[in-house]
């Protein structure tokens, strides 16, 4: 059944934050300072996870393809470039300054103000706020010396295309893809890592013949919906919503978010764009630089088109957090607190947890073993009824035993954190055995 607008999330947002707290996935940036409002620190559960977030995307998106070139440029560029894509004129939010309380409101977000006073509120008049962080280069702080914090990560991709495509030898269609931090001095950042000021993208351009660019929209549609299934996202949870006519950039052809059922509703995570040659044309007219090409059979020029897929990694990993989140009850009547998390994005592949601390020495070197191919953890304080549900909580797939007939027999048991199934397999067989089950999707 197709999702609805009023369908709800299982999870509860204050219980997801206290367990990423808590578990040091993720925590406020400077938080002995009080915390600074629209950043984040990822822990250590948190930074592998973001990692293999990262890592997918670019496997499937760079490495797997030979029509995909990587880029990693850098977060300030020439002034000129955010003139040219339109950011200095026009990426601004409309805000209001509430007199009573002295905040600061995105008008077209009220209903969800924060006010303190909201019966004596009383707004200004609507002002545009440009989202661009601003820095100066050098020893001088005048408007010459003036740059920007890059608020979306795709402009050098359009600055680098032409240095790009003749040092790779690439030929239309091709891509050229990078993840990177972005910056956007968000007037209200909110709903923990979902609205930040600082987060990272995961961006795709695609070049192609103007000719082509239906169809490599709705390739790349359908690719990019892939990836969100292979994170583990079912159709209760996932949707796409086609951009209206009027909601379209006056460049663009089309354009389709992809969203996800969080527990403060339906939101973008990724958006795919139909953002025709408006990025090429604009940078060719600023620099005097001509990105156009000549058309091999008819020898005309033409600005290629660009088919863009942009998905924010915080978002991502918020969205697999929440999918993975679920209270449980126990035969036995109690309740365990599960992270689902997709084995092959899990921090902790496997955690290594001897019976009894006698056994250290044996199960220790098997965590060892295991470590230099899988991120693996090795944990021998507490019962094991305790050691089994801090990994539950930690997303950890496979927890292995060693117990006293190991020694004897090189068994370990291997407890599947969904299933909760146990089963007896040889010790030298586990990196195998392991290995064929967490692997990413091809
Ligand atoms: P929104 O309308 O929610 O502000 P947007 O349409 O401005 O998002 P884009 O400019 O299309 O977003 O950026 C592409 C992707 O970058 C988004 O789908 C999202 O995943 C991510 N992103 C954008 N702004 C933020 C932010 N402030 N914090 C975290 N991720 C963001």
């Amino acid at each position: 059944m197709a999702p609805t607008d009023d369908a709800k999330s299982p999870v509860r947002m204050e219980d997801l934050v206290a367990l990423c707290a808590r578990r040091g996935f993720i925590f406020q940036s400077s938080e002995i300072y009080g915390g600074i409002n629209g950043f984040w620190d990822y822990g250590p559960l948190g930074v592998e996870l973001k990692n293999n977030v990262k890592a997918f995307w670019w496997q499937r998106m760079v490495r797997g393809r030979d029509d995909v070139e990587g880029v990693d440029s850098s977060i300030i560029c020439h002034p000129r470039t955010w003139e040219a894509s339109g950011h200095v004129e026009h990426f601004s939010d409309p805000m209001v300054d509430c007199r009573t309380c002295k905040k600061r409101f995105r008008a077209d977000q009220l209903d969800d103000r924060q006010c303190s006073r909201p019966d004596d509120c009383d707004f200004t008049e609507a002002k545009q706020f440009n989202l661009m962080l601003r820095t100066f280069i050098g020893a001088s702080e005048d408007a010459a010396s003036t740059a920007y914090l890059r608020p979306e990560t795709c402009q050098p991709l359009f600055v680098d295309f032409k240095r790009v495509r003749e040092a790779a030898r690439q030929k239309l269609p091709f891509g050229l893809a990078q993840i990177g931090k972005a910056f956007r001095n968000e007037i209200n950042p909110r709903n923990f890592i979902f609205r930040s000021r600082e987060f990272e993208q995961m961006e795709l351009e695609y070049f192609v013949h103007p000719s082509q660019r239906e169809q490599w929209f709705e390739y790349w549609f359908e690719e990019r919906q892939r990836w969100h299934r292979d994170l583990g996202f079912g159709d209760d949870a996932l949707r796409t919503r086609a951009h209206e006519p009027d909601e379209l950039a006056h460049y663009a052809n089309a354009a389709s978010d992809v969203e996800f059922l969080f527990p403060f509703g339906w939101q973008e995570i990724e958006g795919i764009h139909d953002r025709g040659d408006w990025d090429l044309s604009r940078h060719s007219e600023f620099s005097g630089k001509d990105l156009s090409m000549t058309d091999e059979e008819t020898k005309e020029k033409f600005m290629p088109m660009v088919i863009e897929t942009s998905v924010g990694v915080e978002r991502t990993t918020l969205a697999i957090l929440c999918n993975a989140l679920r209270e449980e009850e126990l035969e036995n009547g109690e309740t365990r607190t599960v992270m689902h998390i997709p084995a092959f994005l899990a921090p902790i592949q496997v955690a290594v947890l001897p019976l009894s601390k006698k056994l250290g020495e044996s199960a220790r070197r098997l965590a060892e073993d295991l470590r230099r191919r899988f991120p693996a953890f090795y944990d021998e304080a507490g019962n094991i009824g305790r050691r089994y549900r801090r990994q539950d909580e930690c997303g950890t797939p496979f927890c292995v035993t060693w117990d006293f007939d190991s020694e004897e027999d090189g068994q370990v048991t291997v407890r599947e954190r969904d299933s909760m199934t146990q089963e007896r397999i040889s010790a030298e067989a586990l990196a195998g055995w392991l290995f064929e089950r967490l692997g990413m999707p091809a």
